[in-house]
């Protein structure tokens, strides 16, 4: 089926001259995968195509949220693949990279990773990848390293491990295990996320607060200060050194973690960083005021850390954007009495790219080219999806999110697509709105006059594979 896409914008990747952004178009979609993007009406139309007229909107390539836990199978009372790619659908994200540690059995052998996908694939509205993991739990397997290579051989994007986790079933790693995991990444020729805090440090500050007594947002925040992530990120680097292993620090809210990861790049190290929106938004004063709905691992900082990490999303320090979603089921989880046990983690897959394109783009932090490479671009590359999502060029997978310059909206949770729905970012207006969503050329999320909501089936997203090994 061939469909032409009329009266619409796309970015000008900084071609057309100062102070334009974009630029009028057609794009043609021949079944799954873009066949052009022309100037209007340069090609002659078809006799069997459709048209769609797109009414002077702008179309981006669909934008891929590298950083989501949807719990599935395992944890379902927090969130399900059906509901958090409905969330992703809703928000323009046409790909979800699925973390390993937060759904049971975790993505750490062949058997798992089958499991897991075998409850998935029939719930997804977009396409997904999944990230593969090591555990303490794995690497206490003799084969760890066999299982290592099955999940690698499976096509998984990235491999996670932490060297902080407050989970039970995929525990923290030291750092003479993180090497040896380093070794034979290094190997494969896949990269590592990391979430990077110091483990001593913030249990042992833990326990200190704890044992006084202590029990706000903000005795949570000081429990999990900069100079963790600093150090930890600062490890990182002497691995990454020692190993040449392709590392990425997940979740990056430190500024001075940041100019570590910049100076790390400077040097020639393979080692990249990713932040979320809520470190882009919000500070601790708000985590004061907020309380749990906005308590997450690593913890919102200052506002110079905000700061900085606007400076890195804008300047390359960052290379890309990711929402960490995990949603805690509401209230329960999120009002349990004392801020140490109150569930850590905010959904957010459906507002990453509404709220980089107004807060972002909008505001003048970042250019429309910019933008499309922090969520589309750069992930496509980082998880070696590049030659077929990332892009509005043919070729590619028909991945298109459509927004309406001129709408506006403001963010309430009950409006959410997602299963538990609260979020810290409540009662934000946002400029510009995503109105529909393609995935390989099908339309899997439609906003029509007056509010009216199109979804398409669960069971329509496709799982992707690396399809390249890393080069550091
Ligand atoms: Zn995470």
């Amino acid at each position: 089926m061939r469909t032409r896409l009329v009266n619409l914008r796309v970015p000008t990747d900084g071609q057309a001259g100062k102070g334009q952004d974009t630029v009028p178009a057609d794009i043609l979609i021949e079944g799954e995968k873009i066949a052009g993007v022309t100037p209007p009406g340069e090609r002659p139309v078809e006799a069997d195509e459709q048209r769609t007229d797109l009414q002077g909107q702008l179309v981006l390539p669909g934008a891929i949220d590298g950083h989501v836990h949807f719990d599935d199978p395992g944890f379902t009372h927090r969130e399900t693949f059906e509901t958090g790619t409905r969330s992703a659908a809703a928000g323009g994200v046409t790909c979800v990279v699925d973390m390993p540690c937060t759904s049971l059995p975790p993505v750490t052998s062949r058997a798992n990773l089958e499991a897991k996908l075998a409850v998935i694939e029939p719930r997804a509205h977009v396409d997904f990848m999944l990230w593969g993991g090591v555990s303490a739990n794995a690497m206490e397997q003799a084969d760890w390293i066999a299982n290592l290579e099955d999940v690698v051989s499976e096509g998984v994007g990235a491999i996670k491990v932490y060297m902080l986790s407050g989970m039970d079933t995929f525990r923290d790693l030291d750092t003479a295990r993180i090497e040896a995991v380093l070794r034979e990444t290094c190997r494969l020729g896949v990269p590592v996320g990391v979430h990077a805090e110091d483990r001593r440090l913030v249990l042992g500050l833990t326990e200190q607060l704890i044992a006084l007594g202590r029990n706000t947002p903000l005795d949570y925040a000081a429990s999990r200060p900069a100079a963790g992530e600093v150090s930890a990120v600062s490890t990182l680097g002497d691995l990454c050194r020692r190993t040449g292993a392709r590392v990425h620090v997940v979740h990056v809210g430190a500024g001075e973690a940041l100019d570590l990861i910049a100076s790390a790049r400077d040097e020639g190290l393979p080692l990249s960083g990713e932040t979320c929106p809520h470190f882009l938004e919000f500070t601790q004063e708000d985590l004061a005021s907020q309380g749990a709905i906005l308590k997450t691992a690593p913890v919102v900082k200052t506002a110079a850390d905000r700061e900085r990490l606007w400076l890195g999303v804008a300047n390359g320090d960052i290379q890309h954007v990711a929402t960490d979603h995990a949603a805690g089921e509401w209230p329960a989880e999120k009002h349990t009495g004392s801020i140490w046990t109150d569930y850590g983690g905010v959904p957010g897959v459906e507002l990453l790219l509404p709220y980089l394109y107004s807060e972002g783009y909008r505001k003048g932090r970042l250019t429309l080219g910019r933008l499309v490479e922090l969520i589309s671009t750069a992930p496509a590359t980082f998880f070696g999806i590049d030659s077929r999502k990332g892009r509005l060029a043919p070729g590619y997978d028909a991945d298109l999110t459509v927004i309406d310059e001129d709408g506006s909206w403001t963010v309430k949770a009950k409006d959410m697509h997602n299963l538990n729905r609260y979020t810290p970012m409540e009662g934000r207006t946002l400029a510009g709105r995503v109105t529909s969503t393609f995935v390989r050329g099908t339309l899997v999320f439609g906003l029509g006059s007056g509010g009216a909501e199109f979804l398409g089936p669960a069971g329509f997203g496709q799982r992707v594979k690396r399809e390249t090994r890393v080069t550091p």
